[in-house]
């Protein structure tokens, strides 16, 4: 057999993907499974959306575009940039690339060698320790328990800096935890960055629109314009308008960065599909109410799906003020048993149980990077979160 490279092994599989695989697999062998580990809203795109695609094959559009992305979608990124961040860009300034997964993979593999490190507050988002090592780079997880809302502290960053680091990973609001980060607590950290000026920021801002209640998104490069040289925006339409099947994301940063993770997009993917392009370009400059109804229903299931999971006897979980999770504490059944004599010894015991014997997928903490927790999704209907939250209820109370 083919000898694989060592980069390979420095990765693990995405444990969310692998719930999901697992849930379909027992969906397919006629089990009923409520899929609360979804990473994506259950809502259709718009149809607008849909229609600019096919508008856009009608007109021949099935072709090759520039790498970097066709002007019209760079132009209402541009435009987008301004309406949201407050902030003048020119289209040099703007990759488009296969998802907000691959636009911070590009940035990862055009900035990181061997003894760079990359600090990551946990939980984070799957993904980034597992990029940043197949980039040769060194990731530095920092914990940021419940007690602190899943946020990082100035003082944490302060700690996490070595003369090494070359970015900090900041997801605002949260997957898993739908923490976000208030302008002040964000201005905290900007002070700290303001003393290292070898630190760049990737501000992944991709569930920007999902912030509930009073909550508002802020972006680190708003309350800190002063380090626009440093701080990378990561953002996509995979989330706010429901298109993660389009593949669309974008880097917005400094012209020679973006320049650097073209090139490298150009001997891999070449441009994004030109069809979600174009599709895209209608969803950005196109009308913007629908996220109105969107949220409100989010923010319903969010309530439900916390007074639901608090009610059940050895969980407990905050409320999130956006993005659609909820991180839940499972502290309180680790070390019981189950009906058929397993221990759970973690949160992965946890949800492989609630999957296999309540139909319930969740993901283990551990995937996060803390533990002992699970991730449930609330993009759910309301009927599937409230049978869920019962299910997880009777599995619990079936724990000795
Ligand atoms: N960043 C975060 C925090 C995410 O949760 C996701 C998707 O789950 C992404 C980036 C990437 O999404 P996509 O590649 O679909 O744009």
């Amino acid at each position: 057999m083919i000898k694989i490279a060592a980069r390979v092994a420095r990765v693990k599989p995405s444990p969310t993907l692998a719930t999901t695989a697992r849930a379909k697999e027992l969906k397919a062998q006629g089990r009923q499974i409520i899929p609360l580990s979804a990473g994506e809203p259950d809502f259709d795109t718009p149809e607008f959306i849909k229609q600019a695609a096919i508008a856009a094959m009608a007109a021949g559009k099935t072709k090759y575009t520039p790498v970097p992305g066709t002007p019209e979608l760079k132009s209402a990124i541009v435009s987008k940039i301004k309406r949201d961040y407050g902030m003048e860009i020119t289209q040099e300034q703007v990759l488009v690339s296969n998802g907000g997964k691959h636009a911070i993979y590009n940035a990862l593999a055009a900035t990181v060698e061997q003894g760079d490190e990359v600090i990551i507050p946990a939980p984070y988002w799957v993904s980034y320790p597992d990029m940043v090592k197949v980039c040769d780079g060194t990731p530095v997880i920092v914990e940021c328990g419940q007690h602190q809302s899943f946020k990082m502290t100035p003082e944490q960053l302060e700690q996490a800096i070595t003369p090494n680091t070359k970015w900090l990973m900041l997801n605002s609001p949260s997957n898993p935890t739908g923490a976000v980060y208030s302008a002040d607590e964000l201005q905290a950290l900007a002070e700290v960055l303001r003393r290292h000026t070898h630190v760049y920021v990737m501000s992944d801002d991709i569930y920007e629109h999902l912030c509930y209640g009073e909550t508002r998104f802020v972006s680190l490069i708003s309350v800190a314009p002063d380090l626009v040289d440093r701080v990378l925006i990561q953002n996509g339409l995979s989330k706010a308008y429901s298109m993660t099947g389009w593949r669309v994301g974008y880097a917005v940063g400094q012209p020679d960065l973006i320049k650097a993770m073209s090139k490298l997009q150009s001997q891999s993917t070449s441009n994004v599909c030109s069809i979600a392009q174009a599709a895209a370009v209608e969803a950005l400059n196109g009308d913007q109410s629908f996220m109105n109804e969107w949220v409100a229903e989010f923010d319903k299931r969010r309530q439900l799906m916390v007074d639901g999971m608090n009610s059940i006897n050895g969980l407990s979980c905050l409320m999130p003020n956006g993005a659609f999770y909820v991180y839940v504490s499972c502290e309180g059944v680790i070390g019981k048993t189950t009906p058929d004599g397993s221990e759970i010894k973690s949160d992965l015991d946890l949800a492989h149980y609630l999957l296999e014997d309540a139909g319930v997928a969740v993901v283990g903490g551990t995937a996060f990077g803390l533990s002992p927790f699970f991730r449930a999704s609330y993009a759910l209907s309301e009927e599937d979160i409230k049978s869920a939250c019962e299910k997880i209820s009777e599995a619990v109370k079936n724990l000795r």
